[in-house]
């Protein structure tokens, strides 16, 4: 029987993050897979091929409805090959993945394909095409999540489909419904939307992207009716059928009237549930809490002391960047060293167009606990840049403390600002206030100059160019 010092499961970018920063650290180490690809949902089938078909769907809506404002003619139809256009996506997701085998062997780690499993607090089962057991002082488990399910809509995985479905259609829907107006929803449903399908979307909330400031979700609102979306919000779906083609949503909306949908397929985006299944966790002493994810103390410590959890399957954010550090932080820990997350300063972003992208605290965050804030906007549309490109939507906006000027939270929606957003993150780390940022000099045209102009307007109101 082999043993290491960490065996960590899953190999998202949780789970082989972890397992490189444990191996720099000198340690031994195992990563346990049960597919035979690594990377988990983010390379596979999450942030990597939803990235490159959103580049693809951008460049086939630039050449349809921009080429020719620039003065670029393309003589005949510019058509889609969707086959070709999936090709290409997964072309991307193995380069990516490959990736990561590189990684391992250099950095010497045992990789196991198949299900791990706890025998007992420091063994584990890994069942792949041979069994076998492995010991290990530490383990990290970082087995992620899968897509949360409604009790009324059987995924069928052909019409009634998730975003792993979404991800490699081999038509394109002529109507598609999406549950949830969340991140998935929106970021999937441009995607189909700029390839032409009819795209409904139908939030349970009050408005979509609903966990981010509420002025991103009404600009972001005002751009997808523009681009055709249909959006329904405060609607509450309570049934999902398919007959043939066709699949019916019937949903209520908020006086109580019933509303059905009708298209061809439909996509279920409304969250993602922590992955225990198969690890018998309980034999090592491992506790869930009533969500279903693994409970943890502030070391990510789990209720068995040398087990620890990270990533999707534990509390928090579900976002890859996230269950990077907490890899690093938990290789540390098991290093002896004092790592810190500070996980308000987490990026959140939306890779729709225009990107949204936001760190720190919303306005309704600072109400609801009674902070005293200014804040400076500053829109896209009065930035050279944005003229010379003719991306016009979005703005940017500085949440600042009223007495002290510190940056608490920073919300922009516009083009690149999934870029953008990073000055924000590096400006709040050092505890920058509007001002700090104000008398920064940002290259003449970017889109950043938006970020000091918002800086200038929460100082004393005396944005430049508005
Ligand atoms: P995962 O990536 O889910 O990896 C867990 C791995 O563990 C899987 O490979 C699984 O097979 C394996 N596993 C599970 N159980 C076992 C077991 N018992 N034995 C062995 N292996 C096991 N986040 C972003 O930050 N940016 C984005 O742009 C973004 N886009 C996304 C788009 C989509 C469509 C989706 C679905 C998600 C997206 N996310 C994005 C979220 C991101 O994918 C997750 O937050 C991230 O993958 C979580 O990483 P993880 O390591 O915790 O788990
Ligand atoms: P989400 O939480 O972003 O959005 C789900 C949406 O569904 C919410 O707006 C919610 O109000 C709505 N909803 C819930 N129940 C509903 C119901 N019964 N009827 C109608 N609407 C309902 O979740 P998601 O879009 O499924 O994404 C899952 C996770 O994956 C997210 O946590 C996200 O962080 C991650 N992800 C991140 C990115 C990114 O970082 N760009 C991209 C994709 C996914």
């Amino acid at each position: 029987m082999k043993s290491y010092d960490v065996a960590v499961v899953g190999s998202g970018p949780g789970g082989y993050v972890s397992a490189i920063r444990c191996a720099q650290l000198g340690m031994s180490v195992a990563i346990i897979e049960k597919y035979n690809t690594m990377g988990g949902t983010c390379l596979n089938v999450g942030c990597i091929p939803s990235k490159a078909l959103l580049d693809s769907s951008h460049h086939y809506e630039d050449a349809v409805k921009h080429f020719e404002t620039h003065g670029i003619e393309i003589p005949g139809e510019v058509k889609i090959n969707l086959e070709k256009m999936m090709a290409r996506k997964q072309s991307v997701v193995d380069q990516t993945t490959a990736g990561i085998d590189f990684l391992m062997k250099k950095n010497n780690i045992d990789v196991y394909h198949g299900t791990g499993s706890f025998k007992d607090a420091t063994h584990l089962n890994i069942q792949g095409d041979s069994n076998q057991v492995i010991e290990a002082k530490h383990t990290i488990i970082a087995t992620g999540s899968k897509p949360t399910t409604l009790p009324f809509a059987t995924i069928d995985k052909d019409r009634i489909i998730t975003s792993t479905e979404a991800l490699k259609l081999k038509e394109i829907p002529k109507h598609l419904i999406i549950i949830g107006g969340g991140v998935i929803g929106l970021e999937l449903g441009q995607v189909y939307r700029r390839m032409g399908a009819e795209v409904t979307v139908v939030e349970y909330m009050d408005r979509i992207i609903p966990t981010m400031d509420k002025g991103l979700s009404k600009e972001l609102n005002k751009v997808f009716k523009k681009q055709k979306f249909k959006i329904n919000t405060s609607h509450k779906v309570t049934s999902v059928k398919r007959f043939e083609d066709t699949v019916t949503v019937t949903a209520e909306n908020k006086k109580g009237e019933v509303v059905t949908f009708e298209g061809d397929y439909c996509l279920v985006c409304v969250g993602r549930s922590p992955y225990t299944e198969g690890l018998n966790a309980e034999a090592a002493g491992v506790k869930l809490n009533e969500r279903g994810q693994i409970k943890v103390n502030a070391h990510l410590q789990t209720s068995t002391s040398n087990i620890y959890a990270i990533g999707d399957v534990i509390q928090g954010a579900m976002l890859a960047h996230k269950a990077e550090e907490e890899g690093v932080f938990v290789a540390e820990i098991i290093a002896g060293q004092k790592p810190h997350i500070n996980y308000n300063l987490i990026p959140g972003v939306v890779y729709t167009w225009p990107e949204v992208a936001a760190v720190g605290q919303t306005e309704e965050q600072l109400q609801n606990n009674g902070v005293a804030y200014k804040s400076g906007q500053f829109p896209m549309r009065a930035l050279g840049r944005s003229r010379a490109s003719m991306d016009l939507d979005g703005f940017v906006k500085i949440l600042a403390d009223a007495k002290t000027d510190e940056i608490l939270g920073v919300h922009m929606i516009g083009a690149r600002c999934a870029d953008l957003i990073a000055e924000a993150v590096v400006a709040m780390e050092y505890r920058a206030s509007a001002e700090d940022i104000s008398r920064m000099s940002h290259a003449h045209p970017t889109f950043t100059e938006a970020i000091k102009e918002a800086a200038l307007a929460a100082t004393e109101d005396r944005a430049l160019h508005i």
